[in-house]
Order: C-alpha cells, then structure tokens, then sequence
C-alpha cells in the first residue's frame, strides 16, 4: 500500500518520514488504478484508426487530455503529452528558439530556474544564440522591472519557473507575463512544483507556454505535458522529435497510454482538492518551522516565506554541513537542495543566487505531501535537531585548542 498517501492522523509514524515531494511524490491509488487497463484491454496504439482497439486506446487518451487541459484551464489542442517536464522545457525552448530565429536570437531566463532550462540555455548559447541570466532578489524572486529592463528588440522568449524546486519561492508570473505581452514576447513557465498545490490556470498566469510533470502530482514517472498557446497569440514551435507526427506533429512517437490516462486521472484528483490540500500543507510546513525556531533560535529560513509553495521549507543552521546531516538522518527523507560535501560537488547553485545566502554548508529542503501528518512533521522536527545537536562542534574541544 501506499503509506506516504494515507492521512495518518496520529501515533507513530512509518518510517522513513517522506518529506520529499520536491524530487517525487507517490503514485495516487486511484490513478494507478485507471492505468492498469491500459496494460492489459486496452492494449492498441492511439495512433492506429483503422481498428477498435486503437480507436479505444484514442479515446482514453482524448479524455486525459481533457483532464489535463480542464485543470490548466485551456483548450485540449493546447496540450502537447511529453516524456515529462525535462522534455517539455526543451521542447518550449528549443522550439521557439527555432521557429523564430530569424524575428531575433535573444531569450531572458533566471539564475535560479531548474537545469533542465538552464542547461538548453547553454546549448542555445553554444549555437549562437543570447541569454540574460536574471539575478534574483534577496527573496529569491526575480523583480518584474528586471525583466522589463532586460527586454531588447531581438529578444523572443522569456522563460521563468511558477515554483522553484529548492526554496519553493515564487516569481511574480502574473506581473511579468504583462511585461511580456506589452512587448510582444513570449512567456514559457515551468510549473512542475506548483500543479498540485497552486492554480496553474494559463490564462489566470497570461503564460503562452507552460511545463508540468505527472510525477510531482501525484501520476507516474516518465510522462508530462507542453501547454501551447493557440490563439493570441499562436506559438509555433519547431518540433525536436521527428517521426510519426504524433501530437499534431509537435511531438512524434506513440504516446505513453498508460502514463497519460494516470497523468489526466492525477489532474482530475488535484482539481477536486487542491485548495484544501494546500491548506493543510502550509499548517503542516509552520508548524515544521515553528517546531524548527523553537529549537534553534538561529535557524536561517531560505527565499520568501511569504511568496512561497505551501509545502516547502528551505533551511540552514550556522555551522552545520546540511548535506552531512541529511544523509546520517535515516529516519527522515529530505534533501540538502544544496552542498554536498562531496568532492568535486560545489554546492547549490540555487542558494548561492540569493544575495547573501552562506550557502557554502548547504539546507535542508523539506517538500511536504498530501499524506503528511502532524506526528511526521512533530517527529522529522525532534530528529532533525536531534541531529544539529550531535553535529555542534564541541565548545570545551574548541576551549582546549585554543589554550594548548
Ligand atoms: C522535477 C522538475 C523538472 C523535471 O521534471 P521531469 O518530469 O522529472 O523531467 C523540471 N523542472 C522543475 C521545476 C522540476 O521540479
């Protein structure tokens, strides 16, 4: 069974305490459930009309793209299925890139976005085109007026996430997607981390291109989506996968039938309980910090509280190696988004963007769930302190070095 998904409300809990959800979330039985037939019955290929069985394996796709498209609040010809948010973000950019190469060669990101937009970036770069890498405020956001002031005549697409993976902060999309369609740019956002907790209405956001992952809410590993605008304007995107002409030739290869029909279920699931989810999450994450501040009055919380994922929490203690820590707590799975001190590993490059973030020891990121509880929470606070506590460097060991 799916421990991490049931509401436990008290006692002790399973362990490890998941406080993951940033990296992965558990697969939601339900979803799991609409997808075993498509292992089995229906076993046809969507692309195949001339036969029932590919006629029914269309069908269930057709309605987990109306699935997703309800929840991003667009219209069904606007959603590209991919292999997951990484694909989607190579497929915005890259796509638009060049399909538009010659209207101008210059994109707008930040320093803090996720590699999977950083790295096409420097690929971009690589094939001569330009990059603004936008520095963040000491909040983690990126100022409206930054991108406004970064805007040039040749520039085609900015590209900034709604959630960040690490410090859960949030840029002001809303804002900038003004900006952006004042000067007729577009905007492409990755929203992995926010589609189960925040609303991700395209239209609400005035984004023209939007990347979201099944496995971060809830569906399977290995499928996502592209939201594509169509109209007002209409981004054409230049496909990077060349074949068969699936998904309206954005996107060639038979389509994942089992991932999709989980992914349209897990988005039918987010649209029914979000709002309270979130809720929850964020009593659950104050809670987590209050706990936290109460044992270590000089715990240094990462990015805005306030403009933040309600279930995530980003923090350091002065003098403790995070990523030291994390992996001797066993009891409690959490990730230092940052520093290992693992050779060769140079620390978060997320943290290191915030101004005068010390980031040389890393954070811990907790990612809180739907499953989470109260006696998780209590019990992951009890033994993350427990575990600052053992790491102190030893005053009278200190003293002695000193006078000796
Ligand atoms: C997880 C994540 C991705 C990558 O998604 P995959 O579906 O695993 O490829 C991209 N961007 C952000 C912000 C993420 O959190």
């Amino acid at each position: 069974m799916n421990q991490a998904l049931d509401a436990k409300t008290g006692g002790t809990p399973s362990l490890p305490v998941y406080l993951d959800h940033h990296a992965t979330t558990p697969c939601d039985p339900r979803v799991v459930e609409v997808m075993l037939p498509c292992f089995g019955e229906v076993y046809g290929n969507p692309a195949s009309q001339q036969h029932s069985p590919g006629c029914a394996a269309r069908s269930l796709v057709e309605g987990a793209r109306e699935q997703v498209a309800d929840l991003l609040g667009c219209g069904t010809s606007e959603v590209v299925f991919t292999s997951g948010a990484t694909e989607s973000d190579n497929l915005a950019i890259k796509g638009v890139m060049e399909s538009t190469a010659t209207r101008g060669r210059h994109l707008i990101t930040a320093a803090t976005e996720h590699k999977a937009v950083l790295d096409v970036c420097t690929r971009l770069e690589r094939r001569g085109y330009e990059v603004t890498y936008l520095a963040v405020e000491a909040d983690g956001r990126v100022c409206p007026d930054r991108v406004s002031q970064a805007l040039r005549e040749e520039t085609v697409l900015v590209s900034l996430m709604l959630a960040n993976n690490e410090i859960g902060v949030l840029h002001p999309i809303a804002q900038i997607a003004e900006c952006c369609r004042e000067r007729g740019v577009l905007l492409h956002c990755d929203a992995a981390q926010a589609l189960a907790t925040l609303d991700c209405d395209v239209n609400a956001l005035g984004v023209d291109l939007m990347s979201v992952s099944a496995h971060k809410a809830y569906g399977p590993k290995g499928v996502g989506a592209l939201y594509v605008r169509r109209r007002r304007p209409h981004v054409r995107l230049s496909a990077q996968l060349d074949g068969g002409g699936h998904e309206g030739g954005r996107r060639s290869g038979t389509v994942n039938v089992p991932g999709v029909v989980g992914f349209g279920e897990a988005c039918a699931i987010i649209a029914g309980r979000r709002e309270a989810d979130a809720r929850q999450q964020r009593f659950l994450r104050d809670r987590l910090l209050h706990r936290l501040r109460r044992g270590r009055s000089d715990l240094r919380v990462h990015g805005s509280l306030e403009h933040r994922l309600p279930n995530n929490l980003n923090v350091s203690f002065p003098g403790i190696d995070a990523g030291r820590l994390v992996r001797e707590v066993g009891s409690v799975a959490v990730s230092s988004g940052a520093a290992c001190s693992a050779p060769g590993t140079d620390g978060s490059y997320v943290l290191k963007a915030l101004p005068g973030s010390a980031a040389e020891l890393g954070s811990i990121r907790f990612g809180l769930g739907r499953g989470t509880t109260e006696a998780e929470v209590d019990f992951a606070a009890g033994e993350i302190l427990a575990a600052v506590a053992a790491h102190e460097p030893d005053p009278k060991v200190d003293a002695c070095a000193a006078t000796c």
